[in-house]
């Protein structure tokens, strides 16, 4: 017998879409060709990477031409760092925060072996870069400004609109990293004026391994990826059909059920919280007002968040924590640190993330587990 798990972690990847999995099957059997041969067999292929290129498009409100496909986000965070910074040698600075994405967080620290230099903004307690410490780093030496969207562990939303008209106002480039929020929250690349926004399909219930780079036309950066001349020579390497219109219906279904999923996962946000109230259990929530549906960080001060987590395993239960042991100590998870978690709640944080298949059993399982286990 299958054991039935309650999926929790949302924020880690998400199940496939029924549709997206239908539609990948005969980009994988039947019409198998290499996109970019000139013979009518790639014909349907290319076709599809047209199409599903204009719907990723129509999804954010961007042109085609302005989708750039990748194999996920941590490589859509690399290219738009180091291409950002390889591509203008008279502005070399890079301004990020320090509780961004290792994808993000790691790329800053390539390039700043390489001699380019970085400043990491803080977040306040409840996780926000505040638009005046950007006004406050930001030089005529900046090149580009890479603030994600939402915190993928505490769920705190930026003002990502007004920290890209300060980064413009001083003729610096804003990159996004939106790998948790695109799919989730309504996103509108021309509304909020970014050069580049990184999204990964399976935060959005596509594939994993396919995600893309939003490029705002005329922005200057350099190829990721040297060799073939697919993605118009900037990503090379044959493109994976399957997976990208996998990603388009994902996205596409998503998007267009925005407005009902939100509400049922904000829905089921609520009630969660308002069981762990009602049960006595005392608890800190991170990430402020303003966060993503159904991304729910809870510290419990004096407990051991591996040691919840394991607990909520044993009943099938899939989260994650804030705190990752190693083989002699027990490290605070760098967002914590950033927000000035006191310790002793920061060791015993779980990220709990709800998605749209979770049901109101799902919540009330969970907060049963947990009243017992805390
Ligand atoms: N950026 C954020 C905010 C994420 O949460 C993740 C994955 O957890 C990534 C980047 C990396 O994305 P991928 O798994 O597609 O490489």
């Amino acid at each position: 017998m299958v054991k039935r798990y309650i999926y929790a972690d949302n924020a880690a990847t998400t199940k496939l879409d029924d549709e997206a999995y239908e539609a990948m099957l005969p980009w994988l059997r039947e019409n198998y060709g290499n996109a970019s041969q000139p013979y009518s067999f790639s014909r349907e292929p290319k076709k599809a990477l047209a199409e599903a290129r204009a719907s990723i498009a129509a999804c954010i409100n961007a042109d085609p031409e302005e989708i750039f496909f990748t194999s996920g986000g941590t490589e859509s965070d690399n290219w738009a760092i180091k291409g950002s910074a390889f591509s203008d040698p008279d502005h070399r600075a890079t301004i990020t925060s320090s509780f961004e994405h290792h994808a993000v967080l790691r790329s800053c620290e390539a390039i700043e072996k390489l001699g380019y230099p970085v400043a990491y903004l803080q977040p306040t307690a409840d996780g926000t870069i505040l638009p005046e410490a950007l006004e406050g780093c930001i030089t005529a030496n900046t090149r580009l400004v890479s603030i994600m969207f939402a915190n993928n562990e505490i769920g705190s939303i930026q003002p990502v609109k007004q920290l890209c008209s300060i980064a413009h106002s001083h003729g610096a480039l804003f990159h996004t990293d939106a790998v948790q929020a695109l799919g989730h929250i309504k996103i509108d690349v021309k509304d909020l004026g970014v050069d580049m926004l990184s999204a990964s399909a399976h935060k959005f219930n596509g594939p994993k391994g396919i995600g893309f780079l939003y490029v705002r036309k005329g922005t200057r950066i350099a190829s990721y990826a040297d060799g073939g001349s697919q993605e118009r020579g900037f990503r090379a390497g044959t493109e994976n059909v399957a997976s990208i219109v996998g990603m388009a219906v994902a996205l596409k279904r998503n998007c267009e059920a925005l407005e009902c999923n939100f509400e049922h996962i904000r829905s089921l946000e609520a009630r969660l919280i308002k069981k762990l109230f009602s049960a006595g259990i005392s608890f800190v929530r991170n990430g402020g007002k303003n966060t993503l549906p159904g991304l729910i960080s809870l510290s419990f001060p004096g407990k051991d968040g591996e040691a919840i987590l394991h607990r909520l395993d044993l009943k099938g239960i899939c989260v994650s924590t804030g705190a990752a042991c190693n083989s002699e100590d027990t490290e605070i998870s760098h967002v914590l640190k950033a927000i000035r978690a006191d310790e002793s709640a920061a060791l015993g944080t779980i990220r709990i993330s709800l998605g749209k298949w979770n049901t109101v059993e799902d919540v009330d399982e969970i907060s049963a587990v947990l009243n017992k286990v805390l």
